[in-house]
């Protein structure tokens, strides 16, 4: 590694898998100037690709600790980031605020508890009489909704910001190889990434970005690591002829735990669910609109657009996201559970500081 010390452009790293921490971790260490091989066989199929995009970040109760330090920081660092992308797209934004919304009255208190005590201008408490409460209450046929706005949280639509990502790889020249990583291992002072096809890669450093599979490459009782498949649906819904315009509700609200994006006059999409396992469940549209005591008939009415899922990675034993450095030249960023389009600059950050820490 002497070779490298203070070039970072020189150093080649391959990233093993390229969901959206695979591809955020290229655009990172691209923009630093690194050279870059992701790998992957089949990126469509991945759970960045079943993301809502929510972004939430600020509305985080618990104000302390890791999980806190990284959503701030990928709330900072995500508005430099789509302008920079809106290179590539111009299209791409964060759409903002963030709803959330309860019937239930303990929880209610319990979030004006923490609005008052957070004390933070980019929350706020939504009166009964807002437009947003109103309309809801309106088209949800209720009267007891309330509830809290986050102008700092937003949504990214997560098929544009990786189609815009891919983009910006392809302009890099980014190396990039479908074949699947089955094995890793240390030479001498480089790393030997050999896929399916027996090709050998060689690299100066491997991030392991690949989710559940993370734990068929590296020595997972050595290094203490457990992951386990929790599995995301999210369904888009048409209501054909119904009175309600749902382009008057909040461009994104969670009520009672369930996340609505309106995306127009007659469609919504609704997620998400937690399943351990690896097979969807069947009951999704009654899981994903039971979120009222009643829900009003245009709901029920409605009908499966498109469905969906992904499967997401749980750290067992440990806090989600795991990102550890488990040996020189040795990155691995797993594990993200739920939000993992929120954290993905902050980890990508986290990352490009520990390879310079090592190059340096
Ligand atoms: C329905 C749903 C809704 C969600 N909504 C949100 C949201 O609103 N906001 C938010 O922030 N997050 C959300 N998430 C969570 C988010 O999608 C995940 O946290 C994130 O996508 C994890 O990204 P990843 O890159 O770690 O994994 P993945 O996207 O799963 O990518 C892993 C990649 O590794 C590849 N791979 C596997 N094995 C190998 C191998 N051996 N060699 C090479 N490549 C390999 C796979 O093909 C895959 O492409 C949601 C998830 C779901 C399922």
């Amino acid at each position: 590694m002497k070779s490298l010390k203070g070039n970072f452009q020189k150093a080649h790293i391959v990233i093993i898998g390229s969901g959206i921490i695979g591809k955020f971790n290229a655009l990172e260490l691209s923009e630093l100037g690194c050279q870059i091989t992701i790998i992957d066989p089949g990126q469509l199929q991945n759970s960045s690709n079943a993301a809502l995009g929510l972004l939430m970040g600020n509305i985080y109760q618990k104000r302390r600790g890791r999980s806190w330090d990284l959503r701030k920081q990928s709330l900072e660092l995500w508005p430099k980031w789509i302008t920079f992308l809106q290179k590539f797209n111009n299209g791409l934004n964060i759409e903002k605020p963030l709803i959330q919304l309860t019937t239930n009255e303990e929880k209610f208190k319990k979030l004006e508890k923490f609005i008052y005590e957070t004390n933070d201008k980019n929350l706020g408490i939504l009166e009964k009489d807002s437009i947003f409460i109103k309309n809801v209450n309106k088209a949800f046929e209720t009267k007891n909704i309330k509830g809290i706005i986050s102008f700092k949280d937003g949504r990214i639509n997560a098929t544009s910001l990786l189609k815009t990502l891919d983009k910006y790889l392809k302009y890099k020249k980014i190396n990039f190889l479908e074949d699947e990583i089955i094995k890793i291992r240390k030479s001498n002072s480089h790393w030997i990434s050999t896929t399916r096809n027996n090709e050998e890669i060689q690299s100066d450093m491997i991030i392991v970005c690949n989710s559940l599979k993370s734990i068929d490459l590296i020595d997972k009782i050595y290094h203490h690591i457990k992951l386990k498949p929790v599995l995301g649906q999210a369904i888009k819904v048409d209501i054909n002829g119904a009175e309600v315009d749902l382009l008057s509700l909040p461009k994104q609200f969670n009520i009672n735990g369930k996340n609505i994006i309106p995306i127009s006059k007659n469609k919504l999409i609704i997620g998400s669910t937690d399943e351990y396992g690896t097979e969807p469940e069947e009951n999704t549209f009654e899981k994903l609109t039971n979120f009222l005591d009643k829900q009003p008939t245009w709901l029920m009415k409605g009908k499966i657009s498109k469905k969906w899922y992904g499967i997401r990675s749980r750290p067992e034993g440990e806090p989600s996201p795991i990102m550890k450095k488990i040996e020189d030249g040795l990155i691995v960023c797993t594990g993200f559970y739920k939000n993992g389009i929120l954290l993905a600059p902050a980890c990508s950050k986290w990352v490009a500081n520990e390879i310079k820490n090592y190059l340096y």
